[in-house]
């Protein structure tokens, strides 16, 4: 079946594609320039543009130029642009830079040495197909199996991975059998080498910049969720957090406790030791909290030195056990992390929700049970109530 693509009209296209992205990348670059990823990627595009740009004019040179300068630029443009997929993972570390480095100059020296010494074809194409094939597993490790990677990672480390096994069976095939797997050969492989040539820069191209809107959009997210200073959740996104937990408890018939803290004299610290100290003290008592709640709970800053943890499932028991818990730990290890101790005065409560269980009810009810820890002489915690028919007269008790 005479079903051949022309190869011209095909690196003409590769060359205009990756033109274009240069070109839109550019355009962006300049409200962008310090970011380091589309830098490399950039560089990437341009790399592969000028190889096809070369292997385009092939016939019009001459021959040995062309294969050595076009599969040095095809080495380099994939390796750039692997590189950019790591840097983009935040992964590409100078461990990483120098085994891309390795792998980069062997494939050269391979390259070149076969071209010296041992010039086939099968030969170039081999070390090509295996060398290319290398620079893509550490982007298919790291866009498969990270445990935080998402679908359109996992999409395209697989296509990568596909990418990079066929390569492997074309550098095989080269070897081992008499057929030749030229892009310049025309037949099947050929036509097929060529739809691949096209949906490795499609989807490289697309992927990339998806990849890029979605960490964009995490690091959006992550901003507009947590307190810049300790980590913990901001206020807005912990009350829609623990609606979802009420909820569930209403539905499962579960209690659910809420407790809110507040550091015992913070200023005088912020006074004595300076605001320096002060913010430090914060982010040791939210790193401590994190550790000894785990998952499963939330943890909140609700702003200056007050706190909120939700408890999902917990009774008044274990509650109180836990308000005590973290109290006491605090109590003793600022005394060694600071030389001074500082202790958090607590307003808890636990609660089954029904139909007409209110956040709001709650954190008011709760809030004065701190109040009232404070007045009780601080250090300590205070239970609140909630009175299902409205909650003026929420009843306190000194625990
Ligand atoms: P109390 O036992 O009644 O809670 O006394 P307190 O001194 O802790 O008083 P209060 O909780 O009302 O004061 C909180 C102080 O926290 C006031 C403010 O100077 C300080 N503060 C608020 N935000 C920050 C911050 O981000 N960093 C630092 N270092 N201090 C903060
Ligand atoms: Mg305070």
């Amino acid at each position: 079946m005479g079903f051949s693509l022309d190869m011209k009209t095909i690196f003409v296209i590769l060359v205009t594609g990756h033109v274009f992205t240069v070109f839109l990348i550019s355009a962006y670059w300049r409200d962008h320039r310090t970011d380091k990823t589309i830098t490399t990627f950039f560089f990437a595009k341009c790399v592969q543009a000028l190889a096809w740009t070369i292997l385009t004019l092939r016939g019009g040179i001459s021959d040995v130029f062309t294969i050595s300068i076009s599969n040095t630029l095809l080495f380099l443009g994939t390796s750039f642009e692997m590189i950019a997929l790591l840097k983009l993972m935040n992964v590409f570390s100078k461990k990483l830079k120098t085994v891309y480095s390795i792998m980069t100059i062997s494939n050269l020296v391979a390259f070149h040495l076969a071209i010296l010494f041992f010039n086939t074809e099968s030969n170039r194409i081999a070390i090509a197909s295996f060398g290319t094939a290398m620079l893509m597993l550490l982007p298919v490790y790291h866009l498969v199996y990270r445990r935080e990677t998402s679908r359109l990672r996992r999409i395209m480390g697989l296509f990568y991975l596909f990418l990079a096994l066929a390569l492997f069976g074309r550098g095989i095939v080269t070897l081992f059998s008499s057929y030749s797997w030229s892009f310049f050969n025309p037949g099947y492989f050929q036509t097929l080498s060529f739809i691949g040539l096209y949906l490795v820069m499609l989807i490289g191209n697309t992927g990339f910049i998806l990849i890029l809107k979605e960490q964009a959009d995490e690091e959006l997210i992550r901003l507009a969720s947590y307190d810049d200073l300790t980590g913990a959740l901001n206020r807005r996104v912990f009350f829609s957090e623990a609606e979802k937990c009420i909820s569930a408890c209403l539905k499962d018939e579960k209690p659910i406790s809420l407790l809110l803290f507040d550091i015992d004299h913070f200023k005088k610290i912020n006074d004595k030791y300076g605001h320096d100290v002060g913010d430090h003290v914060l982010r040791e008592l939210s790193s401590k909290i994190h550790e000894y709640l785990g998952k499963g709970n939330y943890f909140s800053r609700f702003g200056g030195d007050e706190f909120a943890i939700l408890l999902p499932e917990t009774d008044e028991q274990q509650s109180m056990k836990v308000a005590r818990e973290i109290g006491k730990r605090i109590e003793k290890e600022s005394l060694i992390e600071w030389n001074f101790s500082y202790t958090l005065s607590m307003g808890i409560l636990t609660t089954v929700p029904t139909i007409d269980t209110e956040l709001e009810m709650m954190y008011i009810a709760c809030d004065k049970a701190l109040y009232e820890a404070k007045r009780n002489g601080r250090n300590g915690v205070s239970r609140g109530f909630l009175h299902t028919e409205g909650f003026e007269d929420d009843k306190l008790s000194q625990m």
